[in-house]
């Protein structure tokens, strides 16, 4: 006798950027191994490719993930993991209360953090529409997440002007609109490291203020007994 097709639960999952709902599952145990050996591999390329297909997996509608951006994919990933895995999450805080004698307290410890209550944080005043002359300007989009992980493995010099390059949907001035498609990665990069410092920083702001998801930890410290209220923004190492 065939063993017995066991049904996973489905869940409906709001996309940040667009507001789409789709159905999604949790991780199967088989897929969660996948997922930690690919993060404990720390290869950018696995990790990227690992992620994308069990979210491919998981989502039960049709959704294209090169085509979301960047925190759509993080968001689902932390939905998807309290779901599968659970809400708490073991992270470990050091103590950085000063003390009465001037020394910090620098007590390491772990506390639980509850991924279900993360949130998209969005900033307000941020247009993709940046103008850099009377006529000319750029329109920037949100980069996908393969794109976005792999840049974050760029030394931190390089990483900026990047992150930018990879923003540019459109570059514009008196002829028209014209695609990044048009041009190459190099050509971009030129272009971004050839204008003046206020307008780099035009673009610059643009991608510091991308969307990001931040989590809350409130705890205290068992040594010194200070209260933390700790945001938290790095989520990759809730596999391991
Ligand atoms: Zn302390």
């Amino acid at each position: 006798m065939p063993l017995p097709k066991i049904d996973l639960p489905v869940y409906d999952f709001t996309i940040p950027s667009s507001g789409k709902v789709i159905r999604v599952r949790p991780f199967t145990v088989k897929e969660e191994k996948l997922l930690l050996m690919a993060i404990e591999s720390k290869v950018a390329s696995e990790i990227i490719a690992t992620v994308k297909q069990v979210i491919n997996n998981c989502v039960q509608d049709e959704i294209d993930v090169d085509k979301l951006p960047f925190f759509d994919i993080d968001y689902l990933f932390i939905f998807l993991r309290a779901k599968s895995v659970g809400d708490q999450v073991a992270v470990s805080l050091t103590c950085n209360n000063v003390l009465e004698n001037g020394e910090e307290c620098g007590h390491s410890f772990e506390v639980e953090a509850d991924v279900s209550n993360v949130e998209l944080i969005r900033h307000d005043g941020v247009s993709d529409d940046i103008k850099l002359g009377p006529a000319s300007g750029v329109k920037m989009r949100y980069p996908n997440y393969g794109i976005m992980r792999k840049l974050e493995e760029l030394p931190e010099i390089d990483k900026k002007t990047h992150i930018i390059v990879s923003s540019i949907d459109y570059v514009y001035d008196k002829t028209g609109m014209h695609s990044y498609k048009d041009y190459t990665t190099d050509e971009l990069k030129d272009f971004v490291e050839g204008l003046t410092e206020e307008n780099y920083k035009k673009l610059e702001r643009y991608v510091d203020l991308f969307p990001s998801i931040s989590g809350k930890i409130e705890s205290d410290c068992p040594k010194c007994g200070f209260h933390h209220n700790v945001r938290y923004t790095e989520f990759y190492d809730f596999f391991i």
